[in-house]
């Protein structure tokens, strides 16, 4: 069986050892006679699962208790409407940070509701560095910023802090579990699961309980996180298979050592490819500033179209797949999330040095 070194950006590679505990208990769940798939979200085998994965959840980002754990649909990308309709009230303003093409959609989305404010930006530099300088409007409903920019590249280091009264809200769906974060320090985090928490299907929401009480009654029940809290995200028939899928990535995340175990190697992965492209006298180009880089998506470039398909061609053929940029940045992105193995980076770094050598 021929396994690639997987660099996708989402979906994006699996742990290894999940994907054959998933093999193994395919067709005869823990003995129900029939896959996880197969189940009633109303058994108590299913609610099993959808438990453990609360729970670890719970575990591995030390959540407080005085937040709740959703699974919802729509990606993240229904999170950019839900996040205005839940609390953008008449009368406050919902302030963004823009670092990017997610944080710039989910503006959008606020912007069809309701009264918005840019508090920060770093389009100006075309996104190579995280906005600062922030600047909150009157009556701030909460404060949107996305942790981590999947296509440029970007990631914060360190959050804004908020006067109590304002949420800070984070779209963290390409660097959740990836380092260690201080839950406390934000109202809301979202993630869509298919970078570092599993395949696509389930978002994870960690909402703190108070924010609850603002949702109103007059939104659509789905897009109410009220609904899904109430209903410990058994409104509806949940992505069953995702969330099972979830539980078993938690898991192998706990057997690595837990959150702060894997961001050391995460640490050691990036600065394994942004070495490469340092010591490469400018043939790579790293695409971001070098205080905002990211630890998952590592974006470059080479000194011409012409060369960057030469080189991504070749990746191909050794095996490397998923390395070319967003259609809208152009160039290479490698995306070393949490499934992606040191070894994989090792052998694109030696790949990288081999092909320069080959080419200067
Ligand atoms: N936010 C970020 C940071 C992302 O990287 C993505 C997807 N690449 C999204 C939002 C959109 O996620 P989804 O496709 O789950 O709606």
């Amino acid at each position: 069986m021929k396994r690639v070194y997987n660099f996708n950006a989402g979906p994006a590679a699996l742990p290894k050892q999940v994907l054959q505990r998933a093999q193994e208990e395919l067709l005869d769940f823990q003995d129900a006679g029939m896959s996880v798939m197969e189940l009633s979200h109303r058994s108590k085998e299913y609610e099993k699962v959808h438990q453990k994965a609360a729970t670890l959840l719970k575990e591995l980002l030390h959540i407080p208790v005085d937040y709740d754990i959703l699974f919802m649909q729509g990606g993240a990308s229904l999170q950019f409407s839900a996040i205005p309709l839940n609390f953008l009230s008449k009368g406050k303003t919902a302030n963004y940070s823009l670092s990017g093409s997610w944080s710039e959609k989910a503006l959008k989305e606020a912007e069809k509701i309701g009264s918005t404010h840019v508090a920060s930006t770093a389009k100006n530099t075309d996104y190579t560095t995280i906005p600062s300088q922030l600047e909150l409007s009157e009556e701030a409903a909460y404060l949107h910023l996305t942790s981590n920019n999947t296509i440029f590249g970007t990631q914060w280091r360190e959050f804004p802090s908020l006067p109590s009264y304002i949420p800070l809200i984070a779209d963290m769906s390409s660097d959740i579990l990836s380092r260690a974060i201080n839950v406390k320090d934000f109202s809301l985090i979202y993630a869509g699961a298919q970078k570092n928490l599993g395949p696509s299907g389930v978002t994870v929401v960690i909402i703190k309980k108070e924010l609850l009480k603002n949702c109103p009654d007059n939104i659509p029940t789905m897009l109410n996180y009220q609904t899904h809290a109430k209903n410990k995200s058994l409104y509806n028939t949940p992505p069953t298979f995702s969330i099972y899928m979830l539980s078993l990535v938690l898991e192998w995340v706990s057997e690595q050592g837990g959150v702060e175990a894997i961001e050391k190697i995460n640490l050691e992965k990036a600065n394994l490819l942004y070495d490469t492209i340092d010591q490469s006298g400018g043939f790579y180009i790293g695409h971001a500033e070098k205080v905002a880089r990211s630890h998952m998506n590592v974006t470059f470039n080479l000194s011409s179209e012409e060369l960057t398909s030469v080189f991504l061609n070749q990746a191909k053929e050794e095996g490397f797949v998923g390395l070319a940029g967003h259609r809208m940045v152009g160039g290479c992105r490698a995306s070393i999330y949490n499934a992606v193995p040191l070894e994989s980076c090792q052998a694109l770094a030696e790949f990288m040095k081999r092909f320069q050598t080959n080419y200067r």
